[in-house]
């Protein structure tokens, strides 16, 4: 007969509840714990019993206490009513754990000879290496301060081997093994870890594959022994295939990014790194319970300062600028962060700093890992924990790059607070290591006006004041330039307001607009000559928002832009929120693949009633200003999207209603689309990520989304032809717009109207007008017929500085 911790399982359905026992049951090997279920009412229906619940529970009991598991709702009820029924005094803890991951971790951990507080501890924690897998937040790190300092201590490293890698059932074999020693054991990887090794839930998260090493390290009496029986278990690959040794499975080495030029200008300057870090926290002893709520709420006002500060430099800026900073705030309010470490500092007594640089910590990783859009974060979050943790230390934030010097910033990426407080009149240009044409550093630096360049492997290296000439339209960097090639700098391009129309020499029209996200961007687009907006980013008015912003809400921050354009066009997007925009009151979080998932339009398929709400709100923003209001959905793949978006526009009094194209299904269907929309716009950012399937963030990827892809370039002339066709508007407001030579391409294929952040309008603007229609069809034809990024780029320039006369 079992002793130990009991279980009980709760569910309405006996056929849930037995295939979730068995389920747990196959991650046990020795002794499994009693499990008793109490599922389903007495006459065989769907339902819960309290009495059937009490019952299960003095089953289960073998004198250590019952951890009950439910499933939902009355379930719960029943569980608690049952306390009152019970007959004898058992100790139960009630676990709010999911269901199925509760159970398993319940069982595995019983199995071990865990107590009852561990038991329930481990259940608890169950979803935790699902949402962490999935970036939604951390799982607690081990906490082995108890260990007693003279213990004895042991570790040793092997590779994982088994073909599956550390996926749970060979966690719980090793959770089985850990908890047949008195030693406190744990697993770490390179990138993840240490982790509880008696804890099935928190392996699990370290992620481990095949090839990968772990170390196994043990503190106490037979720790010796302990590290010795895992590390034969996993050497002897739990029962599975082996990988050989000799050729563990590796990630490819990463290629060296590309280094491109993403804001044009030739400037020579010195240069000012961004600096260390800040420096991690000094060791210190735990807190004394009484100490800890005191201690805790520290790291919550250190969080809500952070955010808060975030939001004030927001109110300061415009575009991207705001809108990076504002979603920044966000997470430094994100109870991920503030929440997970204020609970190391009240259950384990760490220190706050500690805590907060451990929770950030392994964020961080879990979102390196996941790479992509994930990945790009990993800076942002870095700038929270060192602003919090210097908040914690009463020190202040670390100033925005200033002075009278003038330099050139290198970084391995931008944080978004680093580009705070950039100054043109200073900050020369830009160098990362890091970044993409469309990352924040790349967008900022065009915005401002500042000559850039992105994955510049090894920039970090070099000294502070290091003369370097920069080409942020070419992407040369020479470090120490000799004489002539100092003398090669040209400046910064600086850019009069265009005066408009935008035309070409034979009087062709191409209207030329802002993309803007707020009403501060708006007034940017005016001051810079935009002739309307033709990319409102609704999204960017409410990225901090967790629940939808009220109609009338909805309506100020409209009009705020429409006013700004009297008698222009301003196309307002309905939100595109999802992949690296989430909206917490439209988008669900820990989607597997979420450029992919549920965004733009899509998530309309949830919940109407948010689209249906904005577009009332957009109609009634535009009452009572003189804008010709264009409205459109982002993200439309099939041509029943496109019909029930322009129904539901019209529904709400709109007159104009298109669609983006940013799939490539959409650029294939252009024509029949053409038939049931008022206009299009073509999102070349999207495009470009889906049609190369390349991640737009993806700095070592950046070759395959640049805007000149011939096979971006075919999908985008294939919507032109359609739009001409059919007589439909079609406008570019992807980044490709803002390339002075691709907007003539553009212009070439047949596109009518171009928008782009407001300081690309002014050399946009020029170099349509310094060509003729003819001419643009000449550099569209060339680029069109070539089978590369550099023959399409240089074919057509040929053509345009020919016909610039030059
Ligand atoms: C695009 O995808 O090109 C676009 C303009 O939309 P966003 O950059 O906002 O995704
Ligand atoms: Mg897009």
């Amino acid at each position: 007969m079992s002793n130990g911790v009991g279980i009980v399982a709760v569910s309405h359905s006996p056929a849930l509840a037995e295939a979730a026992v068995a389920l747990a049951m196959e991650m046990v090997y020795d002794a499994p714990p009693t499990v008793k279920l109490a599922a389903g009412t007495a006459d065989g229906g769907l339902g819960t019993d309290a009495s059937r619940v009490a019952q299960a529970i003095q089953e289960a009991d073998n004198g250590q206490g019952v951890v009950v598991i439910m499933d939902l709702g009355s379930a719960i009820l029943s569980a608690e009513m049952a306390l009152e029924f019970l007959e004898s005094d058992i100790d139960v803890r009630l676990v709010g754990a999911p269901f199925v991951e509760g159970l398993l971790a319940a069982v595995v951990r019983a199995a071990g000879g865990a107590t009852l507080d561990e038991v329930a501890r481990e259940a608890s924690l169950a979803l935790g290496a699902k949402t962490s897998h999935l970036g939604e937040s951390p799982v607690e790190p081990v906490d082995n301060t108890d260990a007693g300092a003279s213990a004895t201590e042991e570790s040793a490293s092997t590779h994982i081997r088994n073909v599956g890698g550390l996926h749970a059932r060979p966690a719980a074999q090793i959770a089985a093994t850990a908890s047949g020693f008195t030693a406190n054991a744990t697993l770490a990887t390179a990138v993840r870890g240490p982790v509880d090794a008696r804890s099935p839930i928190a392996l699990a998260t370290l992620n481990a594959r095949p090839g990968d090493s772990v170390t196994v390290a043990a503190t106490g009496d037979d720790a010796a022994d302990a590290v010795a029986a895992l590390i034969a278990q996993i050497d002897q690959g739990f029962g599975e295939d082996l990988v050989a040794p000799a050729e563990p499975v590796r990630v490819a080495p990463r290629p060296a990014p590309m280094r491109l030029g993403v804001s044009p200008g030739r400037v020579v300057g010195r240069v000012r790194q961004t600096g260390a870090r800040v420096a991690p926290p000094e060791p210190r002893g735990s807190i004394a319970p009484a100490d800890r709520a005191d201690a805790a709420s520290r790291v919550d006002e250190a969080c809500a300062h952070v955010a808060q500060d975030y939001r004030d430099r927001a109110q300061a800026l415009v575009g991207e600028r705001a809108a990076v900073m504002v979603s920044t705030a966000a997470v430094a309010a994100d109870p991920a962060i503030s929440g997970a470490a204020s609970r190391l500092v009240t259950d384990s007594g760490v220190d706050p700093e500690q805590a907060v640089w451990d929770t950030v910590g392994q964020i961080s990783a879990a979102y390196r890992d996941a790479g992509g859009v994930l990945a790009e974060r990993v800076t942002d979050l870095l700038d929270v924990r060192d602003r919090v943790v210097l908040r914690l230390r009463g020190q202040a934030a670390p100033d925005f790059i200033g002075g009278t010097e003038p330099f050139v910033l290198v970084a391995e990426d931008l944080a978004p607070a680093d580009t705070a407080g950039l100054d043109p009149a200073t900050c020369l240009a830009i160098i990362t290591e890091l970044g993409a044409p469309t990352s924040h550093s790349a967008i900022i630096a065009r915005e401002i006006g500042i000559p850039a360049v992105v994955g510049m492997t090894g920039a970090t290296d070099w000294a502070d004041g290091t003369e370097v000439l920069v080409d942020g339209s070419t992407g040369e960097v020479i470090v120490n330039p000799s004489d002539s090639e100092r003398a090669s700098a040209l400046g910064r391009v600086e850019w009069e307001r265009f005066a408009g129309p935008g035309q070409t020499t034979d009087e062709h029209k191409v209207l030329i607009s802002a993309n803007v996200g707020s009403a501060r961007d708006a007034m940017a687009g005016v001051e810079w000559g935009a002739e309307g907006v033709g990319l409102f980013r609704t999204e960017f008015c409410f990225l901090e928002r967790s629940e939808e912003p009220t109609i009338e809400e909805q309506i100020a921050k409209y009009r705020a832009v429409l006013s700004e354009y009297p008698n222009q066009r301003v196309v307002v997007r309905t939100l595109d929120a999802g992949s690296d925009k989430p909206l917490p009151f439209l988008t669900s979080p820990g989607e597997a693949n979420p450029a992919l998932g549920v965004r733009g339009f899509r998530t309309a398929r949830r919940d109407h009633d948010v689209l249906t709400r904005q577009l009332e709100a957009i109609a009634a923003a535009a009452e009572g200003t003189n804008a010709d209001l264009w409205v459109m959905a982002p993200m439309i793949a099939t041509v029943e999207e496109a019909q029930e978006f322009v129904g539901l526009a019209r529904a709400a009094g709109i007159e104009r209603a298109g669609i983006m194209v940013e799939t490539p299904s959409a650029a294939l269907m252009a024509e029949e689309l053409c038939d049931v929309v008022d206009f299009i716009s073509i999102g070349t950012n999207d495009l470009a990520q889906y049609t190369m399937a390349a991640d737009r963030m993806a700095t070592e990827l950046a070759d395959l989304t640049d805007a000149w892809q011939p096979a971006l370039l075919r999908s985008i002339a294939l919507v032109a032809a359609a739009g001409k066709k059919t007589g439909t508007p079609v406008g570019v407001c992807g980044e490709a717009a803002a390339n002075p030579e691709l907007a003539a391409v553009l212009v070439g294929m047949g596109v009518t109207s171009l928008s782009m952040s407001p300081r690309a309008i002014p050399p946009v603007g020029a170099s349509i007008a310094s060509v003729t229609m003819a001419d643009c069809r000449m550099a569209a034809d060339a680029a069109l017929s070539s089978p590369s990024v550099s023959q399409a780029r240089s074919a057509a320039k040929l053509v345009l500085t020919e016909a610039q006369g030059g």
